[in-house]
């Protein structure tokens, strides 16, 4: 099993001002990502695998972004690659 990306980003809801998280990752050899999300809108939680779309392609107009939906409500974290974060979480595997 190889890791090729993995991220844990801490959520926050504007409406609610409650916190929750999303947590990515995805292995080489799988083509889909898994994606555990604790929404802070709604606070429900679900674990579920998505569609693997390159979401950080290197080049000048690259997506820097891409999004995560709940579910259950109508929240959407957009989530922002961070340098190096991919990187740093791998060695500590
Ligand atoms: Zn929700």
């Amino acid at each position: 099993m190889t890791l090729e990306y993995i991220t844990m980003r801490i959520l926050e809801s504007k409406s609610t001002k409650n916190k929750g998280k999303v947590k990515i990752f995805k292995l080489k050899e799988d083509n889909f990502a898994t994606i555990e999300i604790e929404c802070p809108n709604c606070n429900k939680k679900e674990n579920r695998k998505e569609k693997w779309v390159e979401p950080f392609v290197s080049g000048e107009k690259m997506k820097r972004a891409f999004f995560v939906k709940c579910n259950f409500c109508d929240f959407i974290a957009k989530i922002i690659k961070l340098k190096k974060q991919a990187k740093k979480e791998m060695k500590k595997k």
